[in-house]
């Protein structure tokens, strides 16, 4: 079980799934440098592995659940989520979730929000929690030519259910939650994209999402990338998040990098880098 202490507030990380990511997809333009540059990490089919992690943040006040992966339900192209598993190892019921917080609301994110019952309705996986969400990337997603895409049934059958059972916390960047979490907007990736921000004291962590799939984008912030919904925005958030963060001393935590996916961000010769392990 991978855990880290931020002050009093403790974080697990708890992997869904691990999968293997291609760079060239997540830069096409810089393919070969990545290749070259990340050859030793790379198997023989030339991907990396990456993971789908959620992380579990218990401060004094509550117990929070920092997105929640892919899910029970079979998705092309991804590998089948275990968080229910996860959860069990870190000795946690679903039921004892009291916040569910989502940096976005992209399919590997919000898949455990829901499971299909036996009679083919669908429950709420997480039947005491509140769930937090961005208004910004709410009215996006949730705007009816997203809703009803064919493409987007992760939406009707992941989202909406929450909206229909009373307990969405739409809120803007400024809230604050159990007494140490706060949020970073950090829009472009989507529209209502968040980093989520843990203090207490003069400790930090900071989950940051999708704006970064893997650590090169931390160094090669203004390389586009086609996982962007506005690669401009997107271009102009990480590179201010990272410059924020390179070192501050605060933990960075990012849920696609190689599982427990924590390290901090520091600055060499002018170069921003992600430097894992604590
Ligand atoms: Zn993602």
């Amino acid at each position: 079980m991978h855990t880290l202490q931020v002050g009093s507030v403790n974080i697990t990380a708890l992997l869904d799934a691990p999968f293997l990511q291609s760079l060239a997809y997540l830069s096409p333009e810089h393919a070969a440098e990545l290749e070259d540059e990340y050859r030793d990490t790379l198997d023989e089919r030339g991907l990396c592995t990456g993971a789908v992690t959620c992380y579990l943040v218990r401060t004094a006040d509550g117990l929070a659940l920092v997105d929640t992966g892919i899910g029970p339900r079979k998705r092309k192209g991804f590998p089948h989520g275990r968080l229910d598993a996860a959860l069990a190892e870190a000795g946690v019921s679903p039921t004892e979730i009291d916040l569910v917080i989502h940096t976005h609301l992209h399919i590997d994110h919000v898949g455990w929000n829901t499971y299909e019952t036996p009679d083919g309705g669908c429950a709420i996986f997480f039947p005491n929690a509140r769930f937090v969400i961005q208004q910004a990337e709410w009215d996006y997603w949730m705007a009816p030519e997203q809703l009803d895409a064919p493409d987007n049934a992760v939406l009707r059958e992941c989202v909406a259910p929450l909206r229909d059972s009373g307990r969405v916390d739409l809120v803007d960047a400024n809230a604050r939650y159990l007494g140490a979490i706060g949020f970073i907007a950090n829009p472009g990736h989507t529209p209502g994209h968040v980093a989520v921000e843990i203090t207490d004291g003069a400790e930090r962590a900071v989950i940051v999402g999708d704006s970064c799939h893997h650590p090169f984008q931390v160094t090669h912030s203004s390389w586009p990338s086609p996982m962007d919904v506005d690669a401009n925005h997107a271009i102009e958030a990480r590179g201010a998040l990272y410059d924020r963060l390179a070192d501050s001393g605060a933990y960075v935590l990012g849920g696609h990098w190689k599982h427990p996916g924590w390290g901090q961000v520091v600055r060499t010769d002018g170069e921003r880098r992600f430097v894992p392990g604590i």
